[in-house]
């Protein structure tokens, strides 16, 4: 049976890494349960070196925390013998391109850190409900608007500090932490410095430069650095797991552009391989400028219906709870004080909807953009001769057809037109104006 770890495809280093924190997790925690045998000293007077010193402070901790005097690091049931702690540590960031799967990683690790076993065996109930999502000492935060706001953080921050009532590891994974707003920053940042004894921090980034995470948060975490996994790692994966057939794995995995959950929905959703058809129709279509506008506005278009579909069954979903939870109240005492709360509930949820459908727009409108710059990143493969594989297989022909047409330096100019439209568009210029101007740039060239 795969452990937690098995989805993690083309990434043996970062897998390495985890799995050896996960044990030396699971050896600091024997080692907390286990009543000294001798008496307790100093921590360790020998801390390798700054990165361990936070362990040796969380070993400190546990030595002080359920069992009065337990032991050193290294104490009986200690089969290494060695400092049970080092590979551990209480903060960490995974970075990588989009789909790369940070997010499956940081789940991943956390499952490990809470596996009856130690070792993230994916069959256990420690393991179990932490990939499912509904392990109490896990809490995950998937910003839903463009950025995490500081009362959320807060919020986290202090319920994180509690005992884990699974006796384990309180956990908390925050997705694009590149999203935090500033104050949020500030209010993790506190957290990670001073780090309850038994909180573990898993941050998810697209990179550590200071855009993406602050430079004093960085310097608090260890780096699980992901790469982008090889088209080939992720059709095995997608006929492993999923069961799908191995050309259609192939094919979804190379357009996919290494995005794991992006060929997985290309394989399987048919409206998804539609959308992606309409978005490699486009460089045929642009024979002017009236049709360069009207290419643009189906572009936006497709992504807001995509976004739409996408949101609409949580949004239904939330509104019918947040009702029944205000209607459920009945005559009840502070029936009223709830009605009264009730319009600001609904409200703010209104408001989260909103913010969570700009997103999701967003989302597929880079979605395009990508598979765009995949079809005129294989026209200059083409024109340059370059010996590497299209990323696009059934468009081939046409980019063959574009690279004879506009030779390398057109083609270029257009990759490069895509992605500046993805730059301008993630610097909070309006898409349909970003989009608008590159449609013309790909017209003209
Ligand atoms: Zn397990």
């Amino acid at each position: 049976m795969a452990d937690v770890f098995a989805d993690l495809v083309g990434q043996d280093e970062a897998v390495a890494t985890l799995r050896h924190a996960a044990a030396s997790a699971a050896a600091l925690l024997r080692a907390a349960a286990v009543p000294a045998a001798r008496p307790a000293g100093p921590a360790t007077g020998a801390g390798p070196g700054d990165s361990y010193d936070k362990l040796d402070a969380l070993a400190e901790e546990f030595d002080a925390e359920p069992i009065p005097g337990a032991g050193p690091p290294g104490g009986p049931g200690e089969a290494a013998g060695g400092d049970p702690g080092a590979g551990m540590t209480h903060a960490w960031i995974f970075t990588g391109p989009p789909g790369s799967g940070r997010s499956v990683a940081a789940r991943a690790f956390a499952a490990a850190l809470q596996c009856v076993h130690g070792t993230g065996c994916g069959e256990c109930p420690g393991c179990h409900t932490t990939l499912a999502g509904t392990h109490a000492d896990v809490r995950l935060v998937v910003p839903e608007g463009l950025s995490i706001g500081v009362g959320e953080m807060r919020a986290l921050v202090l319920r994180a500090a509690s005992t884990p009532s699974g006796g384990r590891w309180q956990i908390v994974i925050i997705e694009d932490a590149d999203r935090l707003t500033e104050a949020a920053g500030n209010a993790l940042l506190k957290a990670v410095e001073e780090p309850p004894p038994r909180t573990v921090f898993l941050l998810c980034a697209p990179s550590t430069h200071p855009d993406d995470i602050s430079v004093t948060i960085r310097s608090r975490c260890r780096v699980v650095p992901l790469r982008q996994p090889l088209a080939g790692a992720v059709a095995e994966v997608l006929v492993r797991r999923d069961g799908i057939a191995p050309d259609v794995a192939e094919w979804a995995a190379a357009a996919a552009q290494g995005h794991v959950g992006r060929a997985r929905r290309l394989a399987r959703d048919p409206e998804a391989r539609q959308r992606r058809d309409a978005v490699l129709a486009v460089p045929r279509r642009l024979t002017g400028v009236g049709a360069a506008f009207d290419a643009a506005s189906a572009l936006i278009e497709a992504a807001e219906a995509e976004a739409a579909a996408a949101v609409a069954e949580i949004d239904e979903a939330e509104r019918a709870a947040l009702q029944t939870a205000l209607g459920a109240g009945g005559t009840g005492r502070g029936a009223a004080g709830a009605m009264r709360g009730a319009a600001g509930q609904l409200k703010d949820l209104e408001k989260r909807q909103k913010s969570r459908a700009t997103r999701a727009q967003r989302d597929a409108l880079d979605r395009a953009l990508v598979d765009l710059a995949g079809f005129y990143r294989d026209a200059l493969a083409v024109a340059l001769r370059a010996p590497v594989a299209p990323v696009h297989t059934d468009t081939a022909a046409l980019a063959e057809a574009g690279a004879q047409k506009w030779d390398a330096e057109g083609a270029l100019r257009r990759l490069e037109a895509v992605l500046e439209c993805r730059a301008a568009i993630e610097a909070n210029v309006k898409p349909r104006i970003a989009v608008e101007a590159m449609m013309l740039a790909l017209w003209k060239g």
